[in-house]
């Protein structure tokens, strides 16, 4: 049996800590960026202020904190104290110098701490829900930090108490964007504990690329006087990169245009407003591309993992058949060839009085000696294709229920089947193989969507129910509107080559009951629409069957 894909628990690399070494060459590498970065953006700051409208440092060192936690803190507040004497030549007092930044250090590691111990997000952010979750922590650490800092230097007398909202506002949008644009670029370029730990994301395409590059000369176009403005046009190279490659690409490319935006903006020389103006679409273009690209990837994992598990079931559903083929062969060729070695050791004692030539006995014996070594093969062959014993463990009935239905799901929309799934739970773990129990369910479920297309059945429904059961363990029903199991297949229903389908092989439902039953459980038709045992009232339409199997 292959063994199922591994799949990395969410967070499992940024909730390790990394080793003293890696650490060393994080901070190193952080620091010799950081500075270079905050010079380059440092743009439009507000006067006697260091606040700017796009703020990728914050981005970077919101990154340092995810990778270190709590101590990557020293190396980002001596950064920031160097930052802010060297690039941004800080005019306040030593003392809100200090003061300001312990304020940023402190909310975003708390920021960091709460993402990486309590949320546990996957570096690799392709869940929606880790996308949510580092934009909204960062982003209320964001809104935490601003009025405190902007507060720091209202109490130093540098700026007016009533510029407090709009400078905290500034503020907030260009930690958000900073944060929103780099952050995720820097979480997929690094995954520590990945091997390589550095990888470039795949790029967009040329034509993308060029789509992009037209988009962004589109925004600066002086259309109608200046007074239009294109910024929209830049979601539509988005969406596509987005589509295509993904959260990877969509975070390039939120990039790139945050890039290309800026550098226009400073190379056609803007006001201040405008800048502001244009990050705040700035803002919304790269959350859209974060949950975007988000739900691209998360479906396309969600399809892989779905493709691996129906290889996997149809592998198991080949060597099943196979088993009970040689099973039902070697129990149909083991009477004919009994048979034949009692009719051949009677012979032999017919001839005992007769004058034959000892010759004739030889042949006789070796004859039988062949028989019996036929049965001995096939007896073998059939413990070799056999199920052998099932690897049972405890699963809970719900993840195994809903599972199959994920995997049937495609089929009953194909027949035009509605496929309900109806659990009371909480429901108990039932001690099972996984694949062999959703093999199960899959066969009774496929059995019902055949029946109901094969008849056109006016009510198309087929429900799971799932149960827990009083006599400690779980039942699982499979109930449809179909016509019900014909009256002359009722009794016959669990003899390998049973079946009532021109293509049908009559196997399903033999190997549905031995592996329930090596199970220790039961499989049984409950309710039956046609004659015959299990025959429900009247007004119930369809066939029933029931699986029980013990609580773990
Ligand atoms: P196969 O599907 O290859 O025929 P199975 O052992 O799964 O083999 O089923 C045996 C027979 O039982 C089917 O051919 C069908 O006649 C009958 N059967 C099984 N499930 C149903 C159902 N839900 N409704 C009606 N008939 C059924």
């Amino acid at each position: 049996m292959p063994s199922m894909p591994v799949t990395r628990p969410a967070g499992a690399f940024l909730s390790a800590s990394p080793s003293g070494r890696d650490l060393l060459l994080l901070s190193l590498a952080f620091m010799a960026v950081y500075l270079p970065l905050d010079w380059l953006t440092f743009i439009h700051p507000r006067p006697s202020l260091n606040i700017t409208p796009w703020n990728p440092p914050a981005g970077l060192f919101m990154a340092l904190l995810l990778w270190t936690g709590a101590r990557g803190l020293p190396v980002v507040y001596v950064t920031l104290v160097v930052a802010d004497l060297v690039v941004r030549g800080h005019p306040a007092s030593a003392g809100s110098l200090l003061a300001s930044n312990l304020a940023i250090v402190a909310g975003y590691g708390v920021a960091a701490h709460v993402l990486r111990r309590r949320v546990a997000i996957d570096p690799a952010l392709e869940r929606v829900r880790d996308v949510g979750w580092l934009v909204g922590v960062a982003f209320l650490s964001a809104a935490a930090v601003a009025p405190v800092f902007v507060g720091i230097f209202v109490l130093d007398g540098a700026i007016a108490a009533a510029d407090l909202p709009l400078l905290a506002f500034q503020y907030w949008l260009g930690d958000a964007i900073g944060i929103a644009v780099m952050t995720p670029f820097l979480l997929i370029l690094h995954q520590p504990g990945r091997t390589p730990a550095w990888r470039l994301p795949k790029p967009p395409s040329a034509a993308q690329t060029a789509a992009t590059a037209a988009a962004l000369l589109v925004v600066f176009l002086p259309v109608g006087d200046g007074r239009f403005n294109l910024f929209y046009v830049l979601f539509l190279p988005l969406v596509w990169v987005a589509v295509s490659h993904g959260l990877p690409g969509a975070v390039l490319t939120a990039l790139a245009i945050q890039s290309g935006l800026i550098a226009g903006l400073q190379l056609i020389g803007f006001p201040l407003h405008a800048v502001v103006y244009h990050q705040t679409l700035m803002l919304a273009l790269a959350i859209t591309a974060l949950f975007l690209g988000a739900l691209v990837s998360e479906r396309r994992r969600v399809e892989a993992r779905l493709r691996e598990h129906q290889a996997e079931l149809a592998h198991i559903a080949r060597l099943a058949v196979t088993g009970e083929m040689a099973s039902a062969l070697a129990h149909e060729l083991n009477q004919p060839l009994l048979a034949a070695i009692s009719y051949t050791r009677a012979a032999q004692r017919v001839l005992e009085g007769c004058e034959v030539p000892p010759r004739a006995h030889e042949l006789i014996d070796k004859a039988v000696a062949q028989a019996e070594r036929a049965g001995e093969v096939i007896r073998g062959l059939r413990t070799f294709l056999g199920k052998g014993s099932p690897q049972l463990v405890p699963e809970p009935a719900a993840g195994i229920a809903r599972e199959a239905v994920a995997l049937v799901r495609a089929d009953a929309a194909y027949n035009r089947v509605e496929l309900r799934l109806d659990m009371a739970e909480p429901l108990p773990d039932v001690l099972a193989d996984r694949i062999q129990i959703e093999q199960v369910l899959l066969n009774l479920v496929h059995n019902s969507i055949e029946a109901i297309a094969a008849a056109d059945s006016p009510v198309r429904e087929v429900v799971l129910r799932v149960r827990s059961a009083p006599s400690e363990g779980v039942t699982f029903e499979v109930e449809d509107s179909g016509p019900g199991v014909p009256a002359d297949m009722v009794d016959r229903l669990y003899s390998p080559f049973a079946t009532t389908k021109p293509a049908g092989m009559g196997l399903g439902l033999p190997i549905c009951r031995s592996i329930v039953e090596s199970h220790g459980g039961r499989l049984w038709l409950s309710r039956n629409s046609g004659p015959g045992p299990g025959a429900g009232p009247a007004a119930a339409q369809g066939a029933q069957f029931r699986m029980f199997l013990p609580a773990a």
